[in-house]
């Protein structure tokens, strides 16, 4: 069996490209060119430059001694959270603006729901000199005003997404609209392995430097390039996709996806989506999604604004219908209580998304000889109001 994608675009059910007919030029323009134009020798060339100069990789594989010691494990932390803007959401967006001006595009769109997404997006547009509209939910621009402001500083535009429940999904069909309406100079870029193809199968191929770089430093560290484990926390699944990309069809290599449970997966407050989701169609690409039995998405909840989402990726979910991934659900509480302890044991404050990660060490017993690698998507310092509230700091 396969773990990647097949040349129709799907990851064993799931995937494909169900879109309104008004988007088909825009989709077909990408599908045709996106790994003619990526597989160049002068893009990647780019891209690599871009990635070490302005985004600061290699990121460093640090080996978490206090944390090891306590599990009684290896613990290797891929530092993520260091690069410029914080996370791993980076890796995409420049990426996806190199594709967008060498196809002729002017003119960027994205959505964003809390606002990692939209700044990543943004802070690219700024750097390349094209002209960026993030589509918000009125909601979410209330919530994640922080972003909102990072977002205008750079020189977006934040538009407001007014209609349904004025979040992630409306401003998702505004994006839509916007496309449909502008598909010559528009590109649109979409913040994780998620939408019609090819867009999970380009993010994840912008993502798997992070697995790249595991191999040969975990080969310089330990004389192995693969670990036993993999960990990476789930909304969309990018950062998770990135980790896994070059152990997926090797199976001595065991991936963890971690998902967010809120307050309990039955509590109907959670984004557990693999447990919880049943196959249907979201963001033009068939996949397990939150649904209510007339199919209508259920609203997701985590504490964390990034695996707040009712879907996870096509490749996720041929990851956990396959068995090829393991799945585990964390709820708030436990991620909140694993983020402090990673900051006073090692010094490393995570975002909470990344927190979740964290948290399976008091779920899973390892060998003491195991090498885990947990990817640590984000830093913490947009949460930082959220664990001072929570731990009345
Ligand atoms: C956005 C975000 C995530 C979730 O997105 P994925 O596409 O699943 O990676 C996880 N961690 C951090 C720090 C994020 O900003």
């Amino acid at each position: 069996m396969s773990y990647n994608i097949n040349e129709k675009g799907y990851y064993g059910e799931f995937g494909g490209a169900y879109i309104p007919e008004m988007l088909y030029p825009n989709i077909e323009e990408l599908r045709l060119n996106y790994l003619k134009i990526t597989e160049d020798p002068s893009f990647k060339k780019e891209f690599d430059q871009l990635l070490k100069d302005y985004v600061g990789r290699p990121s460093p594989l640090y080996y978490a001694k206090r944390l090891s010691d306590k599990y009684n494990t290896k613990i290797y932390l891929k530092r993520e959270d260091l690069n410029h803007t914080g996370a791993h959401k980076v890796n995409n967006t420049i990426g996806q603006i190199l594709l967008a001006q060498r196809l002729g595009k002017t003119r960027i769109i994205a959505e964003t729901g809390a606002g990692q997404h939209g700044v990543a997006t943004a802070t690219v547009c700024a750097l390349m000199g094209m002209e960026c509209i993030v589509y918000m939910g009125e909601i979410d621009i209330a919530r994640q005003a922080p972003n909102v402001a990072r977002m205008k500083m750079l020189g977006a535009k934040v538009v407001p997404a007014t209609s349904g429940s004025k979040t992630l999904k409306d401003a998702t069909n505004e994006a839509m609209r916007d496309w449909i309406n502008n598909p010559v100079d528009t590109h649109y870029i979409v913040g994780s392995v998620v939408g019609p193809h090819p867009y999970p199968d380009m993010v994840a191929r912008f993502q798997a430097v992070v697995s790249e770089e595991i191999q040969s430093q975990l080969s310089e560290k330990e004389g192995t390039t693969k670990p036993d484990y993999v960990v990476a926390c789930v909304g969309g699944g990018s950062n998770a996709a990135g980790a896994f990309y070059h152990y997926l069809e090797d199976t001595d290599v065991k991936l963890i996806a971690v998902e967010a449970a809120g307050k309990g997966i039955h509590s109907g407050e959670s984004a557990a989506t693999s447990v919880l989701g049943r196959e249907g169609i979201i963001h033009g690409s068939k996949t397990l999604l939150m649904q209510t039995d007339d199919g209508q998405i259920t609203e997701p909840y985590s504490i964390s604004a990034g695996l707040d989402y009712p879907g996870v990726g096509p490749m996720h979910a041929h990851l956990y219908k396959s068995g090829r991934a393991q799945f585990m659900s964390i709820t708030d509480d436990e991620a909140m209580v694993a983020g402090l302890e990673l900051s006073q044991l090692e010094g490393i404050i995570p975002a909470i998304e990344t927190s979740h990660s964290l948290a399976i060490f008091e779920h899973k017993t390892f060998n003491p000889d195991d090498i885990i690698v947990i990817n640590l998507s984000g830093r913490g310092d947009k949460d930082l109001q959220n664990y001072i509230d929570y731990f009345k700091l």
